[in-house]
């Protein structure tokens, strides 16, 4: 029976990074599910070029194949891309007890772990209908899971979404809205700036302005969060064409990770009375597009899951603060938690490691929540 780090060794060396077909990554995890003893359903679609991409939904033989299930766990099979300088990206290497290659904890860390544990009882018969859902394309938007939800083939009571938390049970995550701002001012000749109105200035002023909006965030207080409240970025600003000539246009990008709960409208509709005040003054005119506003999600208080996880990874209870499958689950089950081997703060690097111990300690936790 293979077991987790021979798994994972095999599952990084199989590049899966979201512009290639994760065929290959998912055919070898039905080859090991089906020795299990498990049923394998497939939903692929055509991703981003016509790639073949593939959803896979896997059941212990001897269940129904209803799309209600009482506990799914969800992994995604897609990595970021990798340096081209990062020589052992896809050849798992240990050192002082760590394992590192790219998708080592985001997420094939998670997904070996389930695998070893459900390879080490073929057979076996769950006290629970128990599911193993495999995504495509997380990391480009969550676009396997949101297709999967869509076509309502399954309905999970509880959802196990694996990310690298360094096995804390996250029972909140942070929602996420992004938005393009586009300044429009009037070109003139610099030495003449009078006949001109900067969208540069202007967008200066936006942006020192949404700086001071992120300040008055920061009297939320959610506990579970850090920092525990929610967060503002201008990631991307690009503007004017000469140092010449008094800037016409000026575009960027806002992003905020609101708390679960937060009011996504309310958001909005700050970002757009700052942009539009200041606009203003500057006798501009800006436009702000609204090109995502997903909302964070919470367990309730008393959430079994919760606790549960909780007792077997012996960690306390957290929330994260970037974004997942978790909430797309959140809308159709009634618990979801975000937990797995591996810390972030690794990931989408060279550096992207998993404790060896802490994979395995993982294992024979997943082989308890089978049931
Ligand atoms: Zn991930």
């Amino acid at each position: 029976v293979p077991d987790a780090v021979g798994i994972l060794k095999s599952l990084v060396a199989i590049p899966s990074v979201s512009a290639l077909s994760n065929r290959p990554l998912v055919d070898f995890c039905a080859g090991l599910l089906r020795q299990a003893g498990w049923s394998v359903d497939e939903f692929a679609y055509a991703g981003a070029g016509g790639v073949e991409k593939v959803n896979i939904i896997a059941r212990p033989l001897r269940q129904q194949s209803d799309a209600a299930v009482a506990t799914a766990f969800v992994c995604h099979t897609d990595t970021v891309p990798f340096a081209a300088s990062w020589a052992s990206a896809t050849n798992l290497v240990e050192s002082e007890g760590m394992l590192h290659g790219c998708g080592a904890c985001d997420v094939k860390g998670s997904l070996a772990g389930i695998l070893a544990a459900i390879a080490a009882g073929p057979g076996r018969s769950y006290s629970q209908s128990v599911a193993l859902v495999l995504t495509a394309d997380e990391e480009i938007g969550c676009i396997g899971a949101t297709r999967l939800i869509a076509a309502n083939v399954i309905r999970p009571r509880q959802v196990i979404v694996c990310e690298p938390t360094g096995l804390r049970p996250a029972s909140a995550g942070k929602g996420y809205g992004l938005a393009r701002v586009h300044v429009k001012g009037r070109e003139a000749h610099s030495a003449f700036p009078q006949h001109g109105a900067s969208a540069v200035y202007a967008a200066a002023a936006i942006v020192r302005a949404i700086e001071g909006w992120a300040e008055q965030l920061k009297s939320q207080h959610n506990p579970l969060f850090d920092p525990p409240h929610t967060t503002v970025n201008v990631g991307v600003i690009h503007g004017g064409s000469a140092k010449n000539i008094v800037a016409g246009e000026c575009e960027f990008l806002v992003e905020w990770r609101p708390l679960p709960g937060e009011d996504l409208g309310a958001a909005a509709r700050a970002l757009q009375d700052i942009v539009q005040g200041q606009a203003r003054t500057y006798n501009c005119e800006a436009e702000v597009e609204v090109q995502r506003a997903e909302p964070g999600f919470q367990n309730p208080a008393d959430s079994r899951l919760v606790e549960r996880l909780a007792a077997l990874t012996g960690r306390e209870i957290t929330g994260i603060p970037f974004g997942s499958e978790a909430t797309r689950f959140a809308r159709v089950a009634e618990e979801v938690v975000v937990v797995g081997p591996g810390d972030m703060r690794s990931a989408h690097s060279e550096r992207e490691c998993i404790p060896r111990a802490e994979l395995e300690h993982w294992a024979a936790i997943v082989s308890q929540l089978l049931g």
